[in-house]
């Protein structure tokens, strides 16, 4: 049977139009509006065109937004001193500093500088040991978003063995520590895999769901995997193909063809992960706003 393919623009959009909805109520009946300010330090093209979807992405949803743009060879004061600012700015809810940051600035620091309540993409050594013990915190957005496919395409991960390959502080790791907790949406057997593994296999092998989160080209394939599995795949990897309009294109880290055979369930890329992130960052600075309220 054909694998299902878990439609994560689809889901993206349903996260985004329930924070639209969700906002309008928080305006009319407390007179609250949702603030993210965004830091962006240097030039980074890359960096510009992230800050300035996730400003589209807050006016869509109706959030008040301010990007702060500061020259590549900013000192690291300078750039504490305007977190400082954002920290204590009542219009504000939460704060992202574009990573990455030049050389010249710690990035621990800087992110140690965000007050954790207001730090909606939970890097905070607070919320990171937060979500470890269980409790509630402000978690990384794109392995909340993993969570939010897997519940709302049908594949609760409750006592399920998730193997999850990569450890990454910003993917792997609160992947897997999300998943584990024993919470609605979670309760799952989970496995990290990484390059220590001798044989990758051995543990892909054993997933009900497997996360790819590696940032290596299609190095998963169906024969590594069970019969039946759920593969969300978190690679964004850009190859060559010529035949392709620019040239390249983006594939995950697992074959999807040959993965798609075996699983019962599966992202694409692009199209799967990939749009959650947004829609997490949205939905987390819409709860650090709601907690500024308690
Ligand atoms: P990262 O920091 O480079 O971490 C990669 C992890 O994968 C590391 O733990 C590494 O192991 C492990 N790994 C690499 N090659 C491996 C192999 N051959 N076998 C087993 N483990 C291997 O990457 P990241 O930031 O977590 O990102 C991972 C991927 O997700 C990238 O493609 C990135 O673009 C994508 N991503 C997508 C989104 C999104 O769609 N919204 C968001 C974030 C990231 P070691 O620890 O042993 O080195």
């Amino acid at each position: 049977m054909a694998a299902q393919i878990i439609d994560g623009k689809k889901i993206a959009e349903d996260i985004r139009r329930e924070v639209k909805e969700a906002t309008a109520r928080l305006r009319n009946e407390r007179g609250i509006v949702p603030g993210l300010a965004f830091i962006l330090v240097g030039d980074n093209p890359a960096s510009q065109s992230y800050v300035r979807m996730k400003g589209k992405a807050c006016e869509e949803v109706g959030f008040y937004s301010v990007t702060e743009r500061m020259p590549a060879e900013t000192p690291e004061g300078d750039l504490l001193r305007t977190v400082e600012g954002f920290n204590k700015d009542a219009r504000i809810h939460g704060i992202l500093v574009q990573l990455p940051l030049p050389k010249q600035i710690d990035e621990h620091k800087v992110l140690e500088a965000i007050m954790p309540g207001k730090d909606v993409d939970g890097f905070h050594p607070i919320n990171v040991g937060r979500l470890v013990i269980g409790e509630e915190c402000l978690r990384p957005c794109t392995p909340a978003g993993i969570q939010e496919l897997l519940m709302r395409s049908g594949n609760d991960p409750s006592g399920k063995h998730v193997v999850v390959v990569g450890r990454s502080n910003i993917v792997g790791k609160p992947a897997a520590n999300i998943l584990l907790q024993k919470q609605l949406g979670a309760n799952a057997v989970v496995t990290i895999a990484h390059t220590g593994a001798k044989d990758l296999s051995v543990f892909t092998r054993q997933a009900d769901i497997l996360i790819a989160a590696m940032g290596k080209a299609e190095i998963i394939n169906g024969s590594m995997l069970k019969e039946g599995v759920v593969v969300i795949d978190v690679g964004s990897n850009r190859i060559d193909d010529p035949a392709a309009k620019n040239g390249y294109r983006f594939v995950g880290d697992v074959h999807f063809e040959s993965a798609s055979k075996v699983a019962s369930a599966i992202t694409p890329v692009p199209g799967g992960v990939g749009p959650m992130t947004i829609a997490m960052l949205l939905k987390n600075t819409f709860q650090a706003s709601l907690n500024s309220l308690s």
